[in-house]
């Protein structure tokens, strides 16, 4: 060693910060890659920035590039740059001394935090010093940019270093972590190409991987002689990079077509349906990121509706589902996000408790209700083809976050039974003559298919609400809109049905008759004469009492508790245009045929208002065998 060589410690703290480094950071170790790599980037970046600001001339940054090599031999895991370099005083500076102020502090703090851990290395500008997670000893070979020797720097895993002058030629940074022990799962191929896969793909400068090469023969400048057969359009692998350094999300939205998005979605999801609908944001000052976020797909209701949204830093992976950024009721949002306001590494309590990250999550919420509306004005048929995949969804949203629906509210739809969908106010234009602010609607298309098909004889519209989501939704927009009232098919019968007609009062043997069809006290009975004829009995059930049954039923399933009785008020109109129902309405006095028609009757308009118990399907089976042989016998 000669004269003006140095030794030293890395700093007083050294003995406290390896052991950690070592030891506490242990359960987040693939990192150490991100970190060093992370370095070579932001030097090419740095040079980039001063050629372009004309600080320095007649370099090239045509050919910036990283390069990550594996010695399974010498067990060595090798990342080079030909960014800015360092001169010695640079190594002193930026490697020698670690920023600790407060450093001490904050572990403190954030020891008995599960994933504190994770936040610790980029607060301090301990990314470099990762490596000693997984290496016994680091060298650092590197030349500046500017006019001065190379430098050599290595260090043990106690913190002892030796710097020296460097043979190193080229402008650059060689980073060579010897690993040890602890690091050996990383001195492999596959594990090494995962994480890079991981952290790096979209890296803004090319990375290329050696030693991942599937071919044996390669050696270290980078020149393949595998001997394969490169004709073929593929290259050797280590001659081509494993990113891409001009990801979908740095472009502007209006550059970028849907065979790029569904291509990018393909790729980082590992999801081959297409996605729904894209959010593509680019937000400028102050919030600055950008991000392209999915609407997955699903196969049916119940496939797992978690999302996946993955945080970038320049490009650089940060983490995989961040929830913290997106508001809870877009959590089955795919998508990534490129915040360079946050830090590297970003601990879970940091993103909670951050006003930046509030921002971002409303600037989102904002960005995917934009994008209804503009479906919803530009693109309204396919619009239509996906909003049932969406709906549920964007209630609950419209439901979470008043802001979502103030923006959203214009491209809500409500399927119409029989195909089509309007919004509420195209619903409400249409009814207005006949049902002014009532939105007729059926909690089921099939179960209610009668009533259904009444109400369009009547060419009233009704709107298919069959979710489980949608009890409470209408519920809101009958609190947002006032005067506006949401009616199912079998609440208001008289109200929608109803023709002129003679008006009659229900006599004390009719309503008995009934009574005991029903084989409920509580029925009521109403004459009506409903324009259509041929139905001669069916339910009114009240809105509100059936909402509240509804309530009641679905804290039970939840609650796991006893379904109590129902409350739901219950009227069978009698139709008087219907020759069966007003004979019986005329008679005096009831015998047992008129008994069994009572009975069957009040069956029928219960089957077409909703699932029968086995209880009433019994009856009503052994009735109608018994109406059958009554026939036969005749
Ligand atoms: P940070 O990246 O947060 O500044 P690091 O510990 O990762 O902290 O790196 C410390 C410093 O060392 C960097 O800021 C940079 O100045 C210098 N450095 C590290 N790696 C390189 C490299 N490959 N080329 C040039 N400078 C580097
Ligand atoms: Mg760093």
């Amino acid at each position: 060693m000669s004269e003006n060589n140095k030794r030293g410690g890395i700093s007083v703290e050294a003995e406290h910060i390896f052991p950690i480094i070592k030891k506490w950071l242990y359960s987040d170790k693939e990192i150490f890659l991100r970190e060093i790599v992370s370095n070579a980037v932001d030097a090419e970046t740095k040079l980039k920035r001063l050629v372009s600001l004309g600080e320095v001339r007649d370099i090239s940054v045509s050919d910036l590039s990283v390069r990550v090599e594996l010695d399974t031999e010498l067990n060595t895991i090798t990342v080079t740059d030909n960014g800015i370099g360092m001169t010695a005083d640079e190594v002193e500076k930026y490697i020698c001394s670690i920023a600790l102020s407060g450093a001490l502090d904050f572990i403190k703090e954030y020891e008995g935090e599960s994933d504190g851990k994770n936040g610790i290395i980029g607060h301090f500008g301990l990314g470099f010093y990762s490596a000693f997670m997984v290496a016994d000893k680091v060298e650092v070979f590197t030349k500046s940019y500017k006019d001065a020797p190379a430098v050599y720097w290595v260090c043990d895993s106690n913190g002892s270093y030796e710097m020296s002058e460097g043979d190193r030629e080229e402008r650059g940074t060689e980073i060579v972590m010897h690993i040890g022990e602890e690091g050996k799962e990383y001195l492999d191929k596959n594990a090494l190409r995962a994480i890079l896969a991981k952290y790096c793909s979209f890296l803004p400068v090319p990375v290329y991987f050696e030693g991942g090469c599937e071919c044996e023969h390669h050696h270290h400048e980078g020149e393949c002689d595998c001997g394969h057969d490169h004709g073929d359009g593929h290259e050797c692998e280590c001659k081509t990079p494993i990113n891409d350094t001009a990801p979908l999300w740095q472009k502007s939205p209006s550059e970028c077509t849907d065979e790029e998005y569904k291509e990018f979605y393909r790729k980082v999801f590992n999801d081959w349906r297409e996605p729904l609908l894209t959010v593509h944001i680019n937000a400028d000052y102050p919030l600055n990121f950008r991000g392209i976020l999915f609407f997955p797909r699903r196969e049916n209701e119940f496939e797992n509706t978690e999302g996946q949204i993955k945080l970038y830093y320049n490009q650089m992976f940060v983490a995989d589902n961040i929830r913290e950024v997106i508001p809870e009721h877009l959590l089955m949002l795919r998508g990534v996000l490129d915040c360079p306001e946050l830090p590297l590494n970003v601990s879970r309590s940091y993103l909670q408790n951050n006003t930046y990250v509030k921002k971002i999550a409303a600037h989102i919420t904002k960005k995917v209700a934009d994008k209804l509306v503009f479906m919803m004005e530009n693109q309204r048929e396919r619009y239509e083809t996906i909003w049932q995949d969406i709906k549920t969804f964007a209630e609950y949203s419209c439901m979470c976050d008043p802001k979502f629906f103030d923006r959203a509210e214009s491209a809500m739809l409500l399927p119409i039974c029989g195909g089509g969908f309007k919004t509420l106010d195209e619903y409400l234009e249409t009814g207005k003559e006949k049902h002014e602010n009532t939105v007729y609607y059926a909690g089921d298309e099939q179960i209610q298919a009668q009533y259904i098909s009444l109400y369009r004889k009547q060419g009233i519209e009704v709107a298919l609400l069959d979710r489980f989501v949608d009890t409470q939704y209408i519920q809101m927009l009958e609190n947002k809109r006032s005067g506006v009232k949401f009616v199912r098919v079998d609440a208001d019968v008289a109200g929608a049905l109803k023709t002129e007609g003679e008006k009659r009062e229900v006599s004390d043997a009719l309503s008995a008759l009934f009574k005991e069809a029903s084989g409920s006290d509580k029925l009521k009975l109403s004459l009506e004469t409903l324009v259509d004829a041929s139905v001669p009995a069916i339910l009114n059930v009240s809105e509100d009492s059936r909402r509240m049954d509804d309530m009641m039923k679905m804290y039970a399933t939840i609650n796991g508790g006893e379904e109590r009785p129902s409350f739901t008020e219950e009227t069978l109109c009698l139709n008087l245009s219907s020759p069966l129902a007003a004979r019986l309405a005329d008679k005096a006095e009831y015998d047992e045929t008129d008994k069994l028609i009572a009975r069957q009757l009040y069956a029928l308009a219960a089957l077409s208002q909703r699932r029968p118990d086995a209880k009433a399907l019994e009856a009503f089976l052994a009735d109608s065998y018994d109406i059958l042989s009554k026939i036969t016998e005749k």
